[in-house]
């Protein structure tokens, strides 16, 4: 029943796990052994790992930012970045915070000042 989770779970990145870390990955982006998809997002724009988790909660999108900027973590040097593109979400990030949560706000404070407006009307 012992399961290693270290390597089941969470496979070294191939580019790295080699006994040479500054050969070309060729060979081990060609045909890695690992059970997951090495294709489903872009390689990682600092190491070029081509594993990375999708984050399904983040401090400055919630659920939604994530999911907007295919946002993906890196399994080899944990770096966040657009799984879509393979390019740094910074950009994306700062719209976000800047102008998506201030829209939000404001769609919600309207919604819960004309809801209030309705009550008193009722109310009177
Ligand atoms: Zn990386």
């Amino acid at each position: 029943m012992y399961q290693d989770s270290s390597s089941s779970r969470l496979p070294p990145c191939p580019t790295t796990s080699g006994a040479n870390p500054y050969a070309a990955p060729q060979a081990a982006l060609e045909a890695p052994p690992l059970p997951l998809e090495p294709g489903q997002y872009a390689p990682c724009p600092r190491c070029g790992c081509t594993y990375a988790d999708r984050l399904k909660r983040t401090f400055w999108g919630g659920r939604l930012g994530p999911k907007m900027f295919t946002h993906v973590r890196c399994r080899n040097c944990q770096s966040r970045y657009n799984g879509r593109t393979g390019g740094w979400n910074t950009g994306n990030i700062w719209f976000y915070v800047l102008v998506l949560i201030p829209v939000e706000v404001t769609a919600i404070l309207g919604f819960i000042f004309v809801l209030i407006a309705i009550i008193a009307f009722l109310l009177r």
